[in-house]
């Protein structure tokens, strides 16, 4: 059985007094027996977060790693410098630095591995542009993100990965895709991964759906028989919208 997971992925929200006050809150809440709860915070943060997650069942996420150990690249954060902190996951390739940063497929591939290296539990963001989906290429273009991400992982590794389907249409829109629809590109995807690693590898492999996903709407994707938990962004910002994100898991 996979164990659900609630992510909430704050992008570059909250200085590191906020994210305390925040960790405060949710505390013993955001907190739900067979749910794993993961806060994805800015790099500034995460030492604090870190330090006050101890003791409890929420686990602190990067959102971004460089896939070197270290060495000339001005502004980035390893792997090592990770794992030393105690981060546990760490989000790869969202929509976002792949459109701003230009992360290419390749690169995600390098930080996936760079991930395991390290003993960090990679999050791996696949999802088409609404011109993309419009042409009706949505599951092509995951197919494609999807094979790259996994490209000379081992089935173990491949067993270990978070998947997160977001459709980049969705993602700060408030148009959430429907969960019919979610549940019809996740299955597919769960089916990529069964083509490249078997049926038990697919069968283990948690996959997310993110993109205005709210606390109204999450029970919905949970009850689709692929989706195995939500990406989230501006609905983990306040402490009461995570925590019923949790519960409503
Ligand atoms: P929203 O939940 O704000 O749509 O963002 C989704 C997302 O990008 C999470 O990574």
């Amino acid at each position: 059985m996979r164990k659900p997971i609630i992510a909430g992925n704050w992008k570059m929200f909250k200085t590191v007094s906020e994210a305390e006050s925040f960790f405060t809150e949710v505390k013993g809440k955001a907190e739900v027996e067979g749910v794993e709860s993961v806060i994805c915070a800015p790099f500034t943060a995460l030492p604090a977060l870190v330090q006050a997650a101890k003791g409890t069942s929420i686990a602190i996420g990067a959102q971004n790693l460089h896939y070197e150990d270290n060495g000339a690249y001005t502004g980035e954060i390893s792997g090592v410098m990770l794992k030393e902190l105690g981060v546990k996951y760490v989000i790869i390739g969202h929509s976002e630095r792949r459109a701003y940063f230009a992360e290419s497929d390749a690169i995600v591939n390098k930080k996936i591995h760079a991930a395991f290296k390290h003993g960090l539990t990679p999050i791996v963001c696949v999802g088409e542009k609404l011109e993309e989906r419009e042409a009706g290429q949505t599951k092509d273009v995951c197919k494609g993100q999807t094979e790259a991400a996994f490209e000379g992982l081992s089935a173990a590794q491949a067993a270990e990965v978070v998947i997160a389907y977001e459709p980049i249409w969705a993602i700060g829109t408030g148009k959430s895709s429907t969960a019919a629809d979610a549940q019809d590109v996740i299955g597919y995807i769960r089916g990529i991964v069964a083509g490249l690693y078997g049926e038990a590898t697919a069968e283990a492999v948690r996959i997310q759906y993110g993109g205005s996903v709210k606390p109204n709407n999450v029970a919905e994707y949970m009850g689709e028989a692929d989706i195995d938990g939500a990406l989230v962004g501006g609905a983990s910002l306040e402490p009461a919208s995570y925590i019923a994100l949790v519960e409503g898991a």
